[in-house]
């Protein structure tokens, strides 16, 4: 089997032109019948890794995933993209089962998604070796491994998947990056000799940016307005806060709700399904949301406090731009969300030291990450134990590089404040203490005589709390987690005070102010016409999701749509090139879409907006509303010759046009066999000339037409 065959296919099918990177090789090492392991972030694509040879192979692939709510959603999806596939789990009856099994032995379907259960039930194995197998997928593999955090037990018992089919290709899949589990995957399965693929964990789509938690209502409302109907998560701490920050926004006017674990099974299956039908617009979840959520369109994650540690982190965000069009992860961070962090997990994990050295250690990782002046996405990629070339230029960091100052002044007076106060006040006291204040606690220790007090009078609480917060990341000072949260001086603070080392702070101030002017600044006209023409589509998309009852982002997904907004297809050729339609989806929906994205450029066109290669299709609605070439020309102030060389190129774009109203079969004769003489790129006076005359120039310029559309 050839890998040009697979790429035929994804283009029929999936409507995508190429294969990704990697997806190539894991695809040509199924066809030539090898075991494969695919570890790939969520969004990465590996549903075409098996989709694809289940497509050109003969037989059926097995689809083997834990995640039963997702099947009827991934069963759909093929259908839509004309592939016969079913699903067979517990949520069904008897009936349904026998259906379905009858179709898998009447060689119907090219793949059955089973779930692990129904697979290992009595008497599947001995159904399964009635059919014609060309491929097992195993996905969600992880869960294989005892090591890995999502644990099934039954899923060890797929082993007997090659002990019973030896000869058919095994592919296991999964999105977890850890090397451990990886290893677990293939013995557990028993797999010969399998080719391992791992993916780059990076997300380049998803834009990484932290703000200071502060403020974080309204910093979260200038967001949100920017991304009008885009779907996204905001990831809350507690159960409480999610229904409270649900309950303000939805007061505000957003389409809005909530998730969490505490609500019963209907309620969040009712919360899940309105978001992933694109009725609600925000979810406010804890992390109990999104596991086996598969909705492709999500625009955007937010934090609203900081995550315990950067697996979970990037994880939630990973949720976003799964089909792989711009996407924004936004963090909050404040230092009290990592103190309240701090005594959670210290009172989750009593008693357990080790346990909670673990999860300290992992949380200071992910304030590091919070706290960072250098690239974003490295650090995260280092974490998963990638290294990165280049700043990725997608991160706050890169496109607003923070500006540091000598802060060296300004650290001495930090550090001997902690001298002086004997190193016994935590931050919020000395921060009083540096600026002056004389609340009682700082008049009590007689902190109000030392000699720096009242030394940093000029800067804000806030900001010395950052200040302190780099010093501390950069070990100049010491956070006493054992000793009521004191600052202690270190070896480096020393060099500071003694030796007049010099210190780099960045500069807060003029981060914020830097970093709020590319949000402001108006966009181009032509993403304007660009974004109100995605919006259309958009809803033409609920429309039709609901109509079939299918999620929107299996219609088409945000992707796809991004791309017909820009390139505006009107015809069947370039509707198919746009990434995403096949010709399955195009029977079904292009023209619904071509006839909105028709409606929409000559409604701009009416605005007076003018957009590029767009005159013919004014004249094809007016066509199409039954005017005659006469009359759309003088509608139009434009000459008749014009408008019947409009016509002629809609014609050989194949848009419905009843060319016989113009032109008699028996004039066509005539002409085509001079064109025939002359050759299709033969100028029209020469042919005028040839045919004596006797034909008018557009009934010439519409048999060329026909003339190259036949012999295409
Ligand atoms: P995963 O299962 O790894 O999370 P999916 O298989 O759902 O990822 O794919 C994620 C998105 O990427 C989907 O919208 C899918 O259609 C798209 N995609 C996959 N392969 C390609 C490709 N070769 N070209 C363009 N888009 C692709
Ligand atoms: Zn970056």
């Amino acid at each position: 089997m050839e890998i040009r065959e697979a790429r035929e296919a994804l283009k029929l099918y999936f409507g995508y032109d190429q294969f990704r990177p990697m997806q190539e090789d894991i695809v040509s090492n199924i066809l030539k019948g090898k075991d494969v392991v695919v570890l790939m972030p969520t969004g990465g694509g590996k549903s075409i890794c098996y989709q694809v040879p289940a497509v050109v192979k003969k037989g059926i692939c097995v689809v083997v995933s834990p995640l039963i709510a997702l099947m009827k959603d991934q069963v759909e999806a093929l259908l839509v993209n004309g592939i016969p596939a079913a699903y067979i789990n517990s949520s069904q009856g008897a009936e349904e089962q026998y259906k379905i099994e009858n179709q898998c032995l009447d060689n119907q379907l090219k793949l059955l998604y089973v779930s692990p259960e129904k697979l290992l039930s009595a008497g599947f194995f001995a159904f399964l070796k009635r059919l014609n197998i060309s491929l097992f997928a195993v996905d969600e593999a992880h869960c294989i491994s005892a090591w890995g955090h999502d644990f099934r037990p039954e899923y060890t018992q797929l082993r007997a998947l090659k002990q019973q089919f030896p000869q058919v290709p095994v592919v296991a899949l999964t999105a977890t990056a850890d090397r451990l589990t990886q290893k677990d995957i293939q013995e557990q399965l028993h797999l010969q000799n399998p080719e391992v693929f791992v993916a780059s964990f990076d997300r380049p789509n998803i834009n990484l940016s932290v703000r200071p938690g502060r403020d974080r209502y309204n910093r979260i409302r200038d967001f949100l307005d920017k991304r009008q109907g885009q779907p996204g998560i905001i990831y809350c701490l507690s159960r409480k806060s999610t229904e409270s920050l649900a309950g303000k926004l939805k007061k505000d006017g957003y389409s809005v709700t909530f998730y969490h674990a505490g609500m019963s099974p209907n309620q969040r299956a009712k919360a899940q399904e309105d978001f992933l039908r694109d009725n609600v617009q925000i979810v406010c979840a804890t992390i109990a949301f999104g596991m086996g959520i598969d909705k492709s369109n999500v625009r955007w994650v937010i934090h609203y406090n900081l995550p315990k540690n950067i697996e979970g982190y990037y994880q939630e965000i990973g949720r976003a731009g799964r089909d792989g069009a711009k996407s924004d992860a936004l963090l909050f961070y404040s230092y009290a969300d990592v103190m309240s962090m701090r005594n959670m997990l210290s009172e989750g994990e009593r008693g357990q030291k080790s346990q909670l050295e673990l999860q300290l250690v992992k949380l200071e990782r992910m304030q590091q990450y919070a706290e960072a002046a250098i690239c974003r996405r490295r650090i995260l990629l280092q974490y998963f134990g990638e290294t990165m070339e280049k700043p990725c230029g997608n991160c706050d960091i890169c496109r607003n590089p923070p500006v540091t100052f000598d802060g060296t002044l300004l650290a001495q007076k930090a550090l001997s404040a902690i001298a002086r106060t004997q190193e016994q006040a935590n931050m919020g006291l000395l921060v009083d203490v540096l600026r002056g204040s004389r609340n009682s606690q700082v008049l009590q220790a007689g902190f109000d005589k030392i000699k720096t007090y009242g030394a940093g009078r000029d800067i804000s609480p806030m900001d010395w709390q950052r200040y302190l917060h780099q010093m501390i990341n950069a070990g100049l000072i010491e956070l006493a987690y054992d000793q009521n949260y004191t600052l202690k001086l270190t070896e480096q603070s020393r060099r500071v005070l003694f030796e007049n080392r010099k210190v780099e702070l960045v500069k807060f101030e003029e981060v914020r102010q830097t970093e709020e002017v590319p949000l402001v600044k108006a966009r181009p006209k032509k993403e304007l016409i660009k974004d109100a023409l995605f919006d259309k589509l958009r809803a033409l998309r609920k429309r039709l999701a609901d109509e079939q009852n299918v999620p929107p982002y299996v219609v088409f997904s945000d992707a796809t749509l991004q791309e017909m907004a820009a390139e505006r297809p009107t015809n069947r050729i370039s509707m198919l090139a746009i990434g995403g339609v096949g010709a399955q989806k195009f029977d079904r929906y292009g023209e619904d879409f071509m006839n909105e994205i028709m409606h929409f450029i000559t409604e701009e066109q009416d605005k007076g907006n003018k957009i590029k290669g767009a005159t013919h299709l004014v004249t094809f609605e007016a066509y199409k509303q039954g005017f005659t070439p006469e009359q759309i020309a003088q509608q139009r102030n434009l000459n008749l010759a014009t408008i019947y060389s409009h016509i002629a190129a809609l014609y050989e774009q194949g848009y419905d046009i009843r060319i016989g109203n113009f032109l008699s079969k028996a004039e066509y004769q005539v002409i085509a066999r001079a064109i025939e003489k002359m050759g299709p790129d033969a100028k029209l006076k020469d042919l005028f000339e040839l045919l004596g005359e006797a034909y008018d120039y557009y009934k010439i310029r519409l048999s060329l037409a026909v003339y190259k559309k036949q012999n295409s």
